[in-house]
């Protein structure tokens, strides 16, 4: 089964507006299974239109569009589509219930005539509600041949293809396809590959994909089968031998849980309490810990010690460690986070100090040096960085490696 994605509007063409839809769809059809050889963008141009959609139609099973659904002249897709697919416009009472009951729920007294235009549909049409705004997404089917329209704004977008189109696609013919994502902390997307190569270069079904994020790998395991039940029974056993050689480098295997929640999910299962001393990150850490639902069960206080007096003042880090390491030493790090334990009364904490730059770089210790500890009811472990970019990235490298540290 392929896809093709159609974004339809000349502000795409001309730059002024990023096509983030077309990244949003890749993905979820990505997701789902699909293959996906062509995306297309086309401006507000009836000839140009038509062209783009038949060809689309021709060479694609399902052609997702976006954009150009709304009211105005320059707003054709519909109509584009339903001569493309041979199908007549008929007036629809249901849309145009639906557009009155907008206008009366909105500030506008009087319709204005052009919203007319939206209530038809090509004839035989299902009609996706659109509760985010005035014009209904719209699925037309015709000789094997499907075409997904859908409005452009992301707001109306995203929560019509969640709840409507989503589960639409997945009846269809690859509802079969069953795919795990294994989130890889601790090592490169290279290393995770040489570990792995054998099953990446090996495998048809399932495949192995890497993806690189910041900080961290995700890896995709996608199987087909003519049933989910034994496509999921292929991914097993797969995933299994990749968490026996990566081990607890694999912090979940959950789609929706990111690393912070991994973290507060350990914490929470041994009971233990959590702070944090940061320097560089200037609380990123504890920021990210407290996005967590439930995060107050186990994190307690956050230091911000930028300068060495607070580290000396809040953290208890003796001026001769700072004097004979620097503030950027492992001997540093590691009183911060047993300093930091201290004080906040915490079975855990971890700590981070390095250099984020631009400034500030020597020889010896340049910038994207970063040390962290963790220090658990006493005992420390130690971690050093050398991470590559700018001020920004480094700092985000390093909360993303802490709170690795934080979870092992
Ligand atoms: P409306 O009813 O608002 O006219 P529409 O379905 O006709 O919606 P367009 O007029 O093509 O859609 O686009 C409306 C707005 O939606 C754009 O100005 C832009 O902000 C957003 N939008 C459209 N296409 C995309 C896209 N591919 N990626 C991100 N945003 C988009
Ligand atoms: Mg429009």
């Amino acid at each position: 089964m392929t896809v093709e994605l159609v974004s339809v509007g000349t502000e795409i063409l001309m730059g002024n507006i990023l096509n983030s839809n077309t990244q949003y769809l890749a993905e979820k059809c990505a997701m789902l299974g699909f293959n996906m050889y062509h995306q297309v963008t086309v401006g507000d141009n009836y000839g140009r239109m038509k062209e783009v959609v038949a060809t689309a139609v021709n060479r694609a099973d399902i052609v997702i569009l976006t954009g150009g659904l709304g009211p105005t002249e320059d707003d054709l897709t519909k109509e584009v589509c339903a001569e493309v697919m041979g199908m007549e416009l008929v007036e629809d009472p249901h849309t145009r219930q639906h557009i009155e009951e907008f206008f009366h729920n909105n500030i506008y007294r009087e319709i204005p005539a052009n919203n007319w235009k939206m209530t038809t549909v090509p004839r035989g049409a299902r009609v996706l509600d659109n509760h985010n705004g005035m014009a209904p997404g719209l699925i037309l089917e015709k000789d094997g041949k499907t075409a997904i329209l859908l409005p452009g704004p992301p707001g109306e977008l995203y929560p019509m293809f969640e709840q409507q189109v989503f589960p639409y696609l997945e009846t269809r013919e690859n509802a079969s396809l069953v795919s795990k994502t294994l989130k890889i902390c601790g090592h490169g997307e290279s290393q995770v590959e040489d570990q792995l190569i054998d099953l990446i270069d090996g495998q048809t079904n399932p495949t192995l994909a890497t993806y690189a994020k910041v900080g961290e790998v995700h890896l995709r395991i996608t199987a087909r089968a003519d049933e989910p039940g034994k496509a999921a029974a292929l991914v097993e056993p797969v995933a299994a031998e990749v968490k026996r050689r990566m081990g607890d480098a694999v912090y979940t295997e959950d789609e929706g849980e990111i690393l912070e929640m991994a973290v507060v999910r350990l914490l929470t299962g041994h009971g233990l309490t959590i702070s944090t001393a940061e320097s560089c990150t200037g609380g990123m850490v504890s920021a990210r810990l407290v996005n967590v639902p439930g995060a107050s069960r186990v994190f307690m206080e956050g230091y911000v010690t930028y300068s060495n007096e607070a580290k000396m003042k809040l953290l208890g880090v003796r001026e001769e460690t700072l004097a004979a390491w620097g503030a950027v030493s492992a001997q540093t790090a590691g009183e911060m986070a047993l300093g930091g334990a201290k004080a906040a009364g915490t079975d855990v904490c971890v700590s981070i100090t390095g250099l984020a730059g631009p400034d500030g770089g020597t020889a010896e210790k340049p910038v994207g040096l970063v040390y962290m500890a963790c220090a658990l009811k006493g005992q420390v472990s130690l971690a050093r960085y050398q991470f590559k970019g700018n001020r920004g990235k480094i700092r985000e490298q390093s909360v993303m490696k802490a709170l690795d540290l934080a979870r092992r």
